[in-house]
């Protein structure tokens, strides 16, 4: 335990989850996938959110596929513009994926696991800022 109250553990290389392989895979494909769309071409351009065309809202997902093309390309500013929840989880499993290969290599990383008081303020934030997300997104449709 570090001063802080957070229990930092080693993970030990030899015994990485297969999940953690497989999600780093599908993430990768998934940007990879999103990246070479032609998403401002038909008949992808005249997709619309279901969710957003009967209400007019976006949902919590909308501006997320692009927001994932946008990060494939290096694009982070017009990733954060689509959808900042949608680039920080893109790039956020970029640096996952990263961790993964690191882990497959041998490298031993460190992971944090939050005590119980610092689990709960983790989940209001994250509900802050999904709530924050979709204010953004909902006046940048707005315009
Ligand atoms: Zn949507």
């Amino acid at each position: 335990m570090n001063p802080e109250g957070e229990v930092v553990e080693a993970l030990p290389a030899r015994s990485l989850p297969g999940n953690a392989i497989v999600v780093s895979a599908l993430h990768l494909a998934a940007l990879a996938v999103a990246g070479l769309l032609p998403l401002d071409a038909p008949p992808l351009s005249l997709l619309a959110c279901p969710f957003r065309a009967a209400t007019g809202l976006p949902c919590l997902g909308c501006g997320c596929l692009r927001a994932f093309a946008a990060v494939a390309h290096l694009d982070l500013r017009a990733a954060f513009l689509a959808n900042p929840l949608g680039a920080l989880v893109a790039i956020g499993g970029v640096a996952f994926a990263c961790a993964t290969l690191l882990r497959v290599c041998g490298v031993d990383l460190a992971a944090p696991r939050l005590g119980p008081s610092r689990a709960r303020l983790a989940r209001i934030a994250i509900a802050i800022a999904i709530v924050a997300n979709w204010c953004f997104v909902a006046s940048r449709v707005a315009r």
